[in-house]
C-alpha cells in the first residue's frame, strides 16, 4: 500500500473540519465555473466534485447575489466551501458571515485600514482562513517596477507585503498562493515562498490550458514544486469541466504516493507478447478503481512472462495467460481463472483489499 510522504513542516491551518498544513496530507481543491447566484447549479456541480474526490471547493463571489447565496450553498455540500473576492470588503464580511469556511481576498487590494480591519476581526470571531492569492498576470505595478518583469522574487514579495498586513493585526491562520501560468516561474515562486515563510501553500499553475494540454503543463509544474516537498492543497486549473481538475490533481498525487484517498493503476503498454484484449480491460479497471477511496495499486499486464514481476510494487493484479487470467497479490500468482471471468474476479479482490484497508 502508497505511503504518504509528509510535506515540509508549515504552520496548521483550519479549513472547515480539515487541518491544512503541518504533516498533514495535501488536499485536493476545485473551483466552481457556475454562476454562484444559481444555488441549485453550484450544489449540483460541487455535489458531482465531491464524487470525483475533490476536498475543498471554491466559488466566484463577484457581486451581492452570490454572496446571499453562499448559506444555502453551504447546507446543501459536504466539503469546506471557500469564497473568492477581489476586493471588495462587504462582499467579504457577507461570505464570512454566511459561514464559509475559508476566503480568498488579498488583504492588500481592500483599501482602507479599517475595512481590513473589519475583514479581519470577522474572520477571527468565526475561526476561519484567509487565502493571499498572488499572480503573476496581476502583480501590483509597484513589484513589477521594483523587479522590471514578474519575477519569483516580486512574487514572494507581494505575497511578503499581503502577510505583513494579516501578520500586523494579529492574524495568522493565512495560506497563501503564488500561482503563474509560466511553469518555470511557478516552480521558482514556489520555492522561494518555502524558504522565506512558513504559512501553508495552495499549489497551482493557472491558466494551464485545456484538458490535455493543460492537464500535462499541470503535472509537470505540480510535479516539480511537489518534488520538492512543497504544497498543502493544489488546484489544477482546466479550460474543461472542473471534474476533470481532479481527475488531474489525483492523478499527480498519486504519482508521489501523496493521495489517501484513491486507487492507482498499473497497467503495461503492452508488446508481442500479450495474451489478452488489454487496453478495454485496463480502461474498465481504471474505471472501477476510480470510485475506491482506499490507497491501494492494481495492476493490468499482458502476460505472464514478465506481468508479475514488472508489478511487483502493484497489491494485487491480473495477468494474461493463454485462455485464462492469472490473478496475482505482491507479485505471487494466487489463482487462475478463465479470462472471461477475470476483470470481475479481479473487482471483487480489489472490493475485499479496500474493506480490508478501512477495517484497519
Ligand atoms: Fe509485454 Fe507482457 Fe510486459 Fe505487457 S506485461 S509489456 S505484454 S511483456
Amino acid at each position: 500500500m502508497g505511503e504518504l510522504i509528509h510535506r515540509s513542516k508549515t504552520r496548521k491551518v483550519r479549513v472547515g473540519d480539515l487541518t491544512i498544513g503541518g504533516s498533514n496530507e495535501l488536499f485536493i481543491q476545485s473551483m466552481c465555473t457556475t454562476k454562484t447566484h444559481d444555488v441549485a447549479a453550484t450544489v449540483a456541480q460541487i455535489l458531482q466534485l465531491e464524487d470525483a474526490g475533490c476536498q475543498i471547493v471554491r466559488v466566484a463571489v463577484p457581486d451581492e447575489r452570490a454572496a446571499d447565496a453562499l448559506s444555502e450553498i453551504k447546507k446543501q455540500i459536504h466539503i469546506p466551501l471557500v469564497a473568492d473576492i477581489h476586493f471588495d470588503y462587504r462582499l467579504a464580511l457577507k461570505a464570512i458571515d454566511a459561514g464559509v469556511d475559508k476566503i480568498r481576498i488579498n488583504p492588500g487590494n481592500i483599501g482602507r485600514k479599517d475595512r481590513v480591519e473589519k475583514v479581519v476581526t470577522a474572520a477571527k470571531e468565526k475561526q476561519i482562513p484567509i487565502r493571499i492569492g498572488v499572480n503573476a498576470g496581476s502583480l501590483e505595478k509597484r513589484f513589477i517596477q521594483q523587479y522590471g518583469y514578474p519575477t519569483a522574487e516580486a512574487m514572494v514579495a507581494s505575497a511578503v507585503d499581503h502577510i505583513k498586513i494579516l501578520e500586523d493585526l494579529d492574524f495568522y491562520d493565512i495560506i497563501v498562493s503564488l500561482k503563474a501560468s509560466d511553469v518555470n516561474l511557478a516552480i521558482e515562486a514556489y520555492t522561494l515562498a518555502a524558504e522565506t515563510f512558513d504559512y501553508p501553500l495552495h499549489l497551482g499553475i493557472t491558466e494551464a490550458g485545456t484538458q490535455f494540454s493543460g492537464g500535462i503543463k499541470s503535472a509537470a509544474g505540480l510535479g516539480a514544486i511537489l518534488s520538492r516537498g512543497i504544497g498543502n492543497t493544489c488546484r489544477v486549473s482546466l479550460s474543461a469541466d472542473p471534474v476533470e481538475e481532479i481527475k488531474v490533481a489525483k492523478e499527480v498525487l498519486k504519482s508521489f504516493g501523496l493521495a489517501s484517498n484513491a486507487a492507482t493503476l498499473i497497467s503495461c503498454p503492452t508488446c508481442g507478447r500479450i495474451e489478452i484484449d488489454l487496453i478495454p480491460i485496463a480502461n474498465e479497471v481504471e474505471e472501477y478503481i476510480s470510485k475506491i477511496k482506499a490507497p491501494i495499486k492494481v495492476a493490468v499486464l499482458g502476460c505472464a512472462v514478465n506481468g508479475p514481476g514488472e508489478a511487483r510494487e502493484a497489491d494485487i493484479g491480473i495477468a494474461g495467460a493463454r485462455g485464462e487470467g492469472l490473478l496475482f497479490k505482491n507479485g505471487k500468482i494466487v489463482r487462475h481463472v478463465p479470462e472471461e471471468e477475470m476483470v470481475e474476479e479481479l473487482k471483487k479482490d480489489i472490493d475485499a483489499l479496500a474493506a480490508e484497508y478501512f477495517a484497519k
